[in-house]
């Protein structure tokens, strides 16, 4: 009989304590340790900062490491525990999903304490972890292969008054843009679970895998805002530009109408950036199919008057691949 997942110190003690989510071994794999840091300053609210779902985002362990080094000095009232890398397999092997098995961290919430290791990793942070926080920001970013803004995401909420309250944590990031995003995917998310239980759960998405120094500025900003709106610092919120843009939008993108697939196999030529408006039938991109002599290229065209909220870098993609989300200014 294998050991239950735990933390291996007291993470109400007050100040900053530091110690191991332990996930228990498996038949796939030992036990892992993943490092977690718990900032008590007493009564308020109970934040839970998570990073590296996916091993391929390099942004959010860097903030959230960042935030290591500040947040003990300014926070003023809380508890805010922060887990730079949820799933440090991935993390090894730069990939979205864990190596060992295979799947997606992101879709097998709230796991199975018996299953493969993501199974485990999915389960340790649901009992453990979720538990301790009201709110939670779950640090990602879209990946390499993809154009995207800092933009802080969430999906409709069945939940009128979680779905507003949501949106409102998710605005004061004042990333550039704020997408609330019908998901096809939402049943195994993180997100789900932490909103089936009445929890305020944003996830902050950034850039397309480049890691540079102004993104990272302006996520770091974002979440120092989101600090700043929960009352666990204090201090003025930044609208750090990015484009040119000063401001934030909010937008929603719906599946049937704002997600554009490959409709052949070729190579995509992205003819738009992120944040454009494009009218109904403005072009998007360009795909030209390289395997026959005679085949033409294909427009890509704006089913709708939006804004380009992601888009692929110029690749080769196969039919029925994701290469553009657009969006429209949401009405609230
Ligand atoms: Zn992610």
């Amino acid at each position: 009989m294998s050991e239950a997942p735990h933390l291996t110190f007291d993470f109400e003690k007050p100040g900053m304590s530091k110690g191991h989510l332990v996930v228990p071994k498996g038949a796939d794999c030992e036990a892992l340790s993943l490092p977690v840091f718990s900032l008590n300053k007493g009564e308020g609210p109970r934040l839970l900062i998570t990073g590296g779902c996916h091993g391929n985002e390099l942004e959010g362990p860097i903030v959230a490491r960042r935030l290591i080094e500040w947040l003990p000095e300014a926070q003023t009232c809380g508890r805010i525990i922060i887990v730079p890398v949820l799933n440090p397999p991935a993390l090894k092997a730069f990939t979205r999903n864990t190596p060992i098995d295979g799947l997606n961290l992101n879709r097998v919430f709230p796991g199975r304490a018996n299953g493969s290791v993501t199974e485990r990793i999915a389960d340790a942070v649901s009992r453990i972890l979720l538990p301790t926080a009201d709110t939670i920001f779950d640090l990602h970013s879209y990946g390499p292969g993809w154009e995207f803004p800092l933009v802080n995401t969430t999906h409709p909420i069945a939940d009128p008054d979680l779905m507003a309250k949501t949106i409102r944590m998710a605005e004061a990031f004042k990333l550039p843009m704020t997408l609330i995003w019908e998901h096809p995917e939402t049943p195994g998310m993180f997100d789900t679970l932490a909103q089936n239980q009445g929890k305020v759960f944003v996830c902050p998405e950034l850039g397309g895998g480049e890691v540079g120094a102004e993104a990272l500025a302006i996520y770091e900003a974002g979440v120092r805002n989101g600090l700043i709106a929960l009352g666990l610092i204090e201090g003025k919120s930044a609208n750090l530009t990015f484009r040119h843009q000063k401001s934030t939008q909010a937008l929603e993108t719906r599946r049937s109408s704002d997600e554009l697939y490959s409709p052949a196999r070729g190579i995509f030529e992205p003819r738009c950036s992120i944040l454009d408006e494009v009218k109904q039938g403005g072009l998007i991109g360009i795909l030209h199919p390289m395997e026959s002599l005679s085949a033409l290229s294909i427009d890509i065209l704006a089913p709708g008057t939006s804004i380009v909220c992601g888009i692929r870098s110029g690749s080769y993609v196969e039919v029925g691949e994701f290469i553009a989300l657009l969006g429209r200014p949401l009405n609230h």
